[in-house]
Order: C-alpha cells, then structure tokens, then sequence
C-alpha cells in the first residue's frame, strides 16, 4: 500500500482544488436535493397526457426553448408542483438524505434557497425526508434567482450546490462559490466546481467534527 492511499478519496474529485466547508454551504432544492423533474414528467403524463417526454430531454432550463411543451402546460405543473398539488412522492436525489443529515446533525443547521415563491410543501418534505427537527433546517424562498446571493451572505454561506447555470454565474459573481450539480440542463462548458452526484459532494466536504464513515 502506498502512503498516500489513504488520500486517494479524496483524489475522486481532482478537477476541484477546494474542499467545501461543511459550516459555509447551503444548498439548491429542485434538481439537487429533489427528484423534482422526475415529478414533472409523471405529472405530464397524469395531468396532460404527455408521455413522450423523457428525463434526458430537459436539456435546457427553460423548458419551452427545448421541448415542445406549451408554456401553459408548463406552468401547470409548476404550480402544482409548488402547491404540493400532487399524489406521487417527491423522490429525493439518490443520495441526498444521508449526506444533508450528517451535515444537518453535526454542523450548522442546514440551509435551503429556493427560488420557489412560497415554501408550500418543502417544509414538510425535509422533515420527513430528512427525519430532522425543525430547529436543524431553514428553507429560505426568494421568488427570485437573482436573490439567492444575498441570502447567502447574509448567513455567511460561502459554497452552494446549483443545478441552474445561469445561477451558477451569478454567485460567483457575488463571491459565492458555486459548484453545479450535474444534470441534462446544465452540460455546457463552464469554470465552476461540479459533482455528478451526492457521493461526489460528500467526498469535496471537508469533514471535521466526526468521523468520516
Ligand atoms: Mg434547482
């Protein structure tokens, strides 16, 4: 065995040089933490008869620019989706509970901003999902993409995990560092940090206060 095998986990993610401070990151809700667009397309079908539609054709944020999905439609389902207006589970990104937990028991309790108008059916979703008291998470609604910054700063968060590009630019505008989190409508090239899953974030946290399972 070689001396440095025991670092070679952390090589996973070798295109970043940062380590993210578990104490200074808070997180995206749709696409990063929930399987939010996997219920778009289970609504579409429901709701709107639509099944032509798979998950891989969302390859841009705006859905109208590349599906042929009418915007009515679209917002839709984004209501719903907003209002809790739905029977099938909001799945969580395979992953996700485990890491936020760990984050959420033993750091700072856990931060969430949204650009959803109204915090609706997220609350609950976390607490259930996540099994953690209230007092360990705030969901913060900005109504806005362009808000997110300033939530952040003013809880001296200096990492987000984003699955919107444009976002993504805007932050590090800011002086937040954001890394993307992979998905079929963020794949153009850009200059941030960016996992392809939870495993990949968990091994960029620079884990301190237990120990690492
Ligand atoms: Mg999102």
């Amino acid at each position: 065995m070689r001396p440095l095998d025991k670092d070679t986990s952390l090589g996973e993610a070798a295109n970043n040089s940062k380590r993210i401070d578990p104490y200074s990151v808070a997180f995206d809700f749709d696409g990063v933490v929930a399987d939010t667009m996997r219920l778009f397309l289970k609504l579409a079908d429901d709701v709107h008869g639509i099944n032509h539609l798979a998950y891989e054709d969302f390859t841009c944020y705006a859905l109208s620019e590349c599906t042929d999905l009418k915007e009515a439609t679209i917002l839709d389902i984004v209501d719903r989706l907003q209002d809790g207006h739905y029977t099938d589970p909001l799945d969580p990104i395979p992953g996700a509970p485990g890491v936020l937990k760990r984050l959420g028991e033993h750091y700072r309790p856990l931060v969430f901003v949204t650009a959803r108008p109204h915090v609706g059916p997220v609350a609950d979703w976390v607490q259930q999902t996540l099994s953690l008291d209230a007092t360990r998470f705030e969901i913060v609604t900005t109504g806005s993409y362009d808000t997110k910054a300033n939530e952040l700063h003013q809880r001296n968060i200096s990492f987000f995990i984003e699955d919107r590009l444009e976002t993504c630019f805007q932050l590090q505008l800011a002086g937040v560092t954001p890394v993307v989190f992979q998905q079929p409508w963020n794949r153009r090239a850009h200059p941030f940090m960016e996992v392809a899953n939870w495993e990949e974030l968990a091994a960029l946290i620079a884990w301190t206060d237990e120990k690492h399972p």
